[in-house]
């Protein structure tokens, strides 16, 4: 880990081949630094990498994107506020996939970062930036964001700890919508208590996001020793088949753990789980389309110097120029649920099943406290292995979308290793607002291993 910024920067420089970082802009970084060091706060002296879909005042917001490679953010997401007022130190962005779509950062328009536990493997996506630079001891915080698993999966693959806060927990005022619903800003850490040193200080309600609660912010940090989950559900009708068999024997034998440090571990269903994936590509595709209707060229994004005919013609020379393929194919899929025509047989049927889904995991919280389930059902995949073939980079998100449909939080902890020394996570669920609880069995866990 580092703890100044001459040593970030060294680090930062001797890991430059895992492109892990967008923006490392040095003179703001000093000058950053220098104020910060007046600011005496419970993140004074912490280094913090932001993925580079949430607004720091001054530097870029590339998003991953060629769009809005020369976007400069004119104001501070509400919580890089926070983060500075508790004085620390960002330093800088980190790589994403384009506009946050995908699982790998592979789709970044600046190239894939790579896994530093095994550079032939991806970091996970697609805040695989913000992990990255946690794994590799470039910092020990880092912010990304959480549609679908973009924390809690690339937390996995690089062996960090990942946590999705309950929809509404954060502000997202500042971070560049993908779809609105989903989206939820959160830590990636290297220790279970770092996550909630960093989750005290973001969350709680903001004025200028209409969707952040104000219900009380729990003492994280204060609660976190003090273990309260007795009862653990687990679907294990979900864990039957297409799990990689190093990912099963590490869930097995972290049951098995629990088990005998005293929990109840108990049989839950999720009967509608397995819709999860159809449920969340109809919706996130759905709202992101809608959201990235403004990056036209006009109001965001950059201009090609093509000739246009009319202005429809103009934002659509911006749009073919401005995008990658895999946000084009996104666009296309949600404007097709939309279309007046498909709009009951996709999107409206999609909100049905998302209600289920969300009953789903109400009526398993009546009995068990958590609910425990891997992070992704494989290690890390290799670079390139899915990235044309969107099927099965998306089959990758099956535990950890139905979080974000059900509005819940999650949180990844790392449990040992496949036998090609890559990292297996587990993800803890909680009921709406219940982060206390999961960090509390995720510090157990930690111990555990
Ligand atoms: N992998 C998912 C997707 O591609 C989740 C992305 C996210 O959480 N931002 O949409």
């Amino acid at each position: 880990m580092t703890t100044s910024i001459q040593d970030f920067l060294k680090k930062y420089n001797e890991t430059r081949d895992l492109n892990i970082m967008t923006t490392v802009d040095e003179p703001w970084l000093n000058e950053h630094a220098a104020k910060q060091a007046n600011v005496q706060g419970a993140l004074s002296g912490k280094l913090i990498a932001i993925k580079d879909n949430i607004n720091v005042k001054g530097l870029p917001n590339t998003c991953g994107s060629n769009f809005l490679k020369n976007y400069i953010a004119p104001y501070d997401a509400t919580v890089i506020e926070r983060i500075k007022k508790a004085g620390g130190t960002i330093v800088g962005k980190a790589n994403l996939d384009e506009f946050a779509m995908g699982s790998s950062t592979e789709y970044s328009a600046f190239g894939a970062t790579k896994n530093p536990i095994n550079p032939d493997h991806v970091p996970g996506g697609s805040s695989g930036g913000s992990a990255a630079a946690v794994a590799a001891g470039l910092v020990d915080y880092a912010l990304g964001s959480d549609t679908g698993g973009s924390i809690r999966q690339p937390a996995g693959f690089c062996g960090v700890v990942g946590l999705k806060p309950t929809y509404g927990r954060v502000s997202r005022y500042g971070l560049t919508a993908f779809a609105s619903s989903l989206d939820q800003i959160g830590p990636i850490t290297r220790t279970v208590k770092q996550s909630a040193e960093l989750l005290q200080i973001i969350a709680g309600k903001d004025e200028k996001d209409a969707t952040s609660t104000d219900i009380d912010v729990d003492d994280y940090i204060g609660k976190i020793d003090n273990d309260t989950v007795k009862t653990i559900g687990v679907p294990f009708h979900l864990l039957k088949d297409g799990l990689h068999p190093d990912v099963k024997t590490r869930v097995d034998e972290s049951i098995e753990k629990l088990k005998k440090s005293g929990k109840t571990i108990k049989e839950i269903t999720l009967p509608h789980l397995s819709y999860s994936i159809a449920v969340y590509y109809i919706l996130a595709t759905a709202e992101a389309s809608s959201n990235l209707a403004r990056f036209d060229g006009v109001r965001y994004g950059a201009r090609t110097s093509k000739d246009a005919e009319s202005i429809n013609d103009f934002y659509s020379v911006n749009r073919e120029f401005g995008f990658g393929a895999e946000v084009k194919r996104r666009i296309m899929l949600g404007t097709y649920v939309l279309s007046s025509g498909y709009y009951d047989a996709y999107y409206a049927k999609a909100q049905k099943v998302r209600r289920l889904i969300y009953e789903d995991f109400q009526k398993a919280y009546k009995d068990v406290d958590t609910i425990i389930l891997p992070t992704c059902p494989t290690p890390a995949f290799k670079l390139g292995e899915h990235v044309n073939n969107p099927m099965a980079m998306y089959l990758s998100d099956i535990f950890t979308v139905s979080v974000n449909i059900a509005g819940i939080p999650g949180l990844s902890v790392p449990i040992g290793d496949a036998a090609d020394g890559l990292p297996v996570g587990l993800q803890i669920l909680g009921n709406l607002y219940e982060e206390t609880r999961i960090l509390q069995l995720g510090k157990t866990i930690e111990s555990l291993q």
